[in-house]
């Protein structure tokens, strides 16, 4: 980082982004300036010098096709490596369910470009942690309602669902196209019912945003969402 911010420091500046974020998708009030002078009582800079950083947060949202904190319009004025650990930072920080590109995925890759000689050894018993995450209470009506409209078949690719559940039933996901963290609706309007394969696309894909757009204009009903600006 060209001004020599610490791990640790970053951590925090990303983990009091991604808490405004939650907070204001959730309509809840919050005061930025809080955020920076709490930023700014523990680290030692100006207030103002956590306001910019947070606007390269915002950058990196953007570049995601997410929703970003309002007032803190995007500003890119750091390194592209510099965003990827943003990038980084945030999906760790948001806990995301689905496994991303945390610390461990880029653990994982190093290691894959240059594995250890001997077999890992793995852990006979391994170590638990408790984490916070936020969870929203979904609509079970909205998802039986979709699954039924995709009838056994991805509303992506087409294809039939891969195999089917004990219950005899096909085997799809119901996706949100604009993420409920970025105050998307849970509604039929902005779900959709895909194959595991499709549905991870979605989340991790280089073409995950041409997707969303494909199944938007393929799919009428999730032209009536109200999208959040982006
Ligand atoms: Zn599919
Ligand atoms: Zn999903």
């Amino acid at each position: 980082m060209s001004d020599n911010w610490t791990e640790e420091e970053l951590r925090a500046s990303v983990d009091a982004y991604v808490e405004m974020h939650r907070l204001e998708a959730a309509g809840q009030p919050f005061t930025k300036k809080a955020y920076y002078e709490d930023l700014a009582d523990r680290f030692g800079r100006t207030v103002k010098s956590y306001e910019y950083r947070m606007q390269n947060i915002s950058y990196v949202y953007s570049l995601q096709g997410r929703q970003w904190v309002s007032g803190l319009k995007p500003a890119r004025n750091v390194g592209s490596n510099v965003i990827q650990h943003l990038e980084r930072l945030i999906a760790a920080s948001e806990g995301q369910k689905l496994g991303s590109n945390t610390d461990f995925d880029a653990t994982v890759e190093k290691l894959r470009r240059k594995p250890p000689a001997s077999l890992p050894k793995g852990k006979k018993k391994p170590k638990s942690v408790q984490a916070a995450v936020t969870q929203y209470v979904r609509d079970a009506e909205v998802v039986a309602w979709v699954l039924a409209q995709a009838s056994g078949h991805c509303e992506c690719c087409e294809a039939p669902a891969p195999f089917v559940r004990e219950d005899g039933s096909p085997f799809l996901e119901v996706h949100h196209v604009q993420r409920l963290a970025d105050g998307g609706e849970d509604t039929i309007n902005n779900a959709v019912a895909l194959c595991p394969n499709c549905h991870r696309e979605f989340h991790f894909g280089a073409n995950k945003r041409e997707l969303a757009r494909k199944v938007r204009a393929k799919i009428p009903r999730l032209q009536a969402a109200s999208e959040v600006n982006v």
